[in-house]
């Protein structure tokens, strides 16, 4: 249908997870868009904080 203006390989994007608490992008990974609408959020380990906290979903640029 009309409407898609920039083709793309996928659905899968590249993401990065967030520290919730200092801010850093600790990790990298990727999701598919159509399986998974809704932001990542997952408890890893982040080295900055030396525990696990909170990773959210932030855009890679
Ligand atoms: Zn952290």
């Amino acid at each position: 249908m009309a409407g898609s203006s920039a083709k793309k390989k996928g659905p899968v994007e590249k993401i990065a997870m967030q520290c919730t608490e200092c801010k850093r992008r600790n990790y990298t990974t990727e999701k598919n868009r159509r399986n998974t609408p809704e932001k990542f959020e997952m408890n890893k380990y982040c080295p900055f904080d030396r525990k696990h906290t909170l990773h959210r979903e932030t855009k890679i640029k």
